[in-house]
């Protein structure tokens, strides 16, 4: 994890001191708040990878730092706790928080969620650009390119392309798109899946990405 930068977010100084040294041992860059102004501060002016987050703090609290990190960022969040509490726990994971762990935990515990987030926001970022021959899709944007050029989907035509990219090789039936990409509780008719296929592959402007497939349905090819 060399190389990741945490920030801790703690007002207890012994605790704070054994975290610190743990994260450093562990190739961290280590940025330490004692309140949530402090917090915020030091968020908006580092490049953060992950951040640990004490539920009680003096001046502010936990939850405000955490909602306030979500409205901008989507940097994994591991709030700590004294309380034992389930709708702690909950209410946490409602504002954004990743990891909940409540003291006293152990260090080791610690080091091994942090690492398993930072990882796994790693995949996310590198899952978030698509791109396949000129087509490039931006997942975290919802956003469309061929090319360098915007493509304007609306949010059933991006659903059914994101579906066709995930599946890319795979024939699939008109009745399948209907239920994966509609939903279950969607009684259109198949006819719906054609005409959006129509209108993705006027779009798309390149007839080669989405094949018919005779007596079957559709099928994204990789090119
Ligand atoms: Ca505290």
């Amino acid at each position: 994890m060399a190389g990741h930068v945490v920030l801790l977010v703690e007002d207890e100084s012994s605790l704070m001191d054994l975290m610190r040294s743990y994260y450093i041992k562990e190739g961290y860059t280590v940025l330490e708040a004692r309140d949530g102004f402090h917090a915020l501060d030091l968020f908006e002016k580092n490049k953060v990878d992950l951040v640990v987050l004490d539920i009680m703090l003096e001046q502010s609290d936990g939850w405000t730092v955490c909602r306030d990190i979500r409205k901008t960022s989507r940097v994994p969040i591991l709030m700590l706790t004294a309380r034992n509490q389930e709708s702690d726990k909950l209410f946490g994971f409602e504002l954004g928080a990743d990891d909940y762990m409540t003291k006293p935990f152990s260090l080791k515990e610690l080091m091994a969620r942090s690492r398993a987030l930072v990882k796994r926001a790693g995949f996310n970022q590198d899952d978030a650009l698509v791109a396949i021959g000129r087509l490039t899709i931006d997942r975290r944007a919802h956003k469309v390119f061929i090319d360098d050029q915007d493509v304007v989907l609306t949010p059933k035509e991006y659903d059914l392309l994101l579906h066709f990219v995930n599946h890319a090789g795979i024939a699939l039936s008109r009745e399948q798109l209907l239920v994966h990409v509609w939903g279950y509780e969607y009684f259109g008719d198949l006819r719906t899946v054609d005409t959006h296929v129509k209108r993705l592959r006027q779009k798309l402007g390149h007839p080669g990405y989405i094949e018919t497939v005779f007596g079957v349905g559709y099928r994204f090819e990789v090119t």
